[in-house]
């Protein structure tokens, strides 16, 4: 017998200005790389329906992007509110933007409980093959303890690697997180 589900699950990708939130989401939702996304206002809202690999379960991933608004403190508490996810997103050529994720997760915490995450670390494209690379992977590996993430993916946006694996991933964590 097969049961079917479909579920809405909010999902909140986080970061510092730059590291490119947007730009993964453009990826993802319209298989494109968009070339300096404008500043948008607002918050940006993607909409993309995905089943789960061996589960008949349905599920439309409404993935929220502060869209230029990182900078606004004021704004941001009520963009976390019912997320189900956190992406916590980094710039592998930017150390600060490692670094930050903490206050990020600080502040969502303020707002709502933990929830199930992943850390991206995104720009791929830029350092692969690097042997001086700025962030190594173990970095990136200790970050994600510290954020209490349960994974760590390296994408580019730009030439597509990783991004599905990142959505599907936060899905999975989430849908365990319900039924377990
Ligand atoms: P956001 O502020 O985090 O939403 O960042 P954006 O998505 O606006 O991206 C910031 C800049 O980084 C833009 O110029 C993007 O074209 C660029 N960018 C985003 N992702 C990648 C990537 O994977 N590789 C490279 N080389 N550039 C990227
Ligand atoms: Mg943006």
């Amino acid at each position: 017998m097969t049961h079917n589900f479909n579920r809405l699950y909010k999902i909140c990708i986080v970061g510092d200005g730059a590291v490119g939130k947007t730009t993964i989401l453009h990826q993802y939702v319209d298989d494109k790389f968009v070339e300096d996304t404008k500043v948008t206002i607002g918050t940006n809202l993607f909409i993309k329906r995905i089943t789960l690999p061996n589960k008949n379960v349905q599920i439309t991933l409404q993935i929220w992007d502060l869209g230029g608004q990182e900078r606004f403190f004021a704004v941001r508490p009520n963009f976390y509110a019912g997320a189900h996810g956190i992406i916590y997103t980094f710039d592998l050529t930017r150390r600060f933007s490692l670094m930050n994720l903490s206050k990020w997760k600080e502040e969502i915490e303020r707002v709502i409980k933990q929830k199930p995450s992943i850390l991206v670390g995104n720009k791929l494209d830029l350092v692969d093959g690097d042997m001086n690379r700025p962030i190594l992977k173990d970095e990136g590996l200790e970050t994600k303890e510290e954020l209490c993430a349960s994974c760590y993916i390296e994408t580019s946006a730009k030439e597509n690697i990783g991004i599905d694996k990142v959505f599907l991933r936060i899905a999975q964590e989430i849908f365990d997180s319900e039924v377990r």
